[in-house]
């Protein structure tokens, strides 16, 4: 196996891992101010490109990310599953075949108008962009150390606590889903830090 494609591979490991682990927690964020099911779509969804880990990684970085973002699409489900699907379909678009730092941020940041697009979303609505925006940010200002990154991450989506949803199902409770963390925020955190912890050892 090539090293990228060993790199994908552990990727591919290091989110199922981490969705895995906190899929009750998932649910139980939006028990709160949704329906309750983004631990098992997001489980459903990562586990599904875990089954495929073998095939997918032995593609090059493009391919490989539109494929796991396709994907996503089919097995999250929900208003989850097209927005990361989009967000990882839109980074293997963007991206060379041979990525850089630069590279990254760049896509990154297209990615992320490729989920606003899709959800009709801005920044601040209490979404998962809420969290992907400031990382965006944190890339382009040229952080890329992964705890730093995950730190951003992390404040990002407790920041979401006392924000009011204007999007996606929460909106429908309106001020009574002020209080709670965004649970598409959180698993953008968590896989955010995921991420930044395999490929800083690459
Ligand atoms: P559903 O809301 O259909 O049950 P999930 O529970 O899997 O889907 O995902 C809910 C998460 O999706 C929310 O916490 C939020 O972060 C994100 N989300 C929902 N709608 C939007 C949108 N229009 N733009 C960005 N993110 C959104
Ligand atoms: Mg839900």
């Amino acid at each position: 196996m090539s090293a990228g494609a060993e790199l994908r591979a552990e990727l591919v490991r290091a989110v199922a891992a981490v969705i895995d682990r906190h899929a009750e927690e998932l649910t139980s964020l939006d028990q709160a101010i949704g329906d309750g099911d983004h631990g098992l779509n997001m489980k459903r969804g990562f586990d599904a490109v875990l089954a495929d880990a073998a095939n997918l990684s032995a593609k090059p970085w493009p391919d490989f990310l539109k494929g796991a973002g396709t994907m996503l699409v089919m097995k999250v489900g929900g208003a989850s599953g097209p927005l990361y699907g989009t967000l990882f379909m839109a980074l293997g678009k963007e991206l060379p075949a041979e990525p850089g730092r630069a590279d990254l941020a760049r896509a990154f940041r297209a990615a992320i108008a490729a989920v606003q697009a899709r959800g009709k979303s801005e920044r601040s609505q209490k979404t998962m962009l809420d969290v992907l925006i400031p990382v965006a940010e944190a890339l382009e200002a040229g952080t890329f150390e992964a705890a730093a990154v995950a730190r951003t991450a992390h404040a990002a989506a407790e920041a979401t606590i006392p924000l009011k949803a204007v999007r996606g199902r929460a909106s429908f409770l309106g001020d009574r889903s002020i209080g709670h963390m965004d649970p598409g925020a959180r698993s953008s955190a968590l896989l955010i830090e995921a991420i930044g912890s395999v490929l800083e050892k690459a």
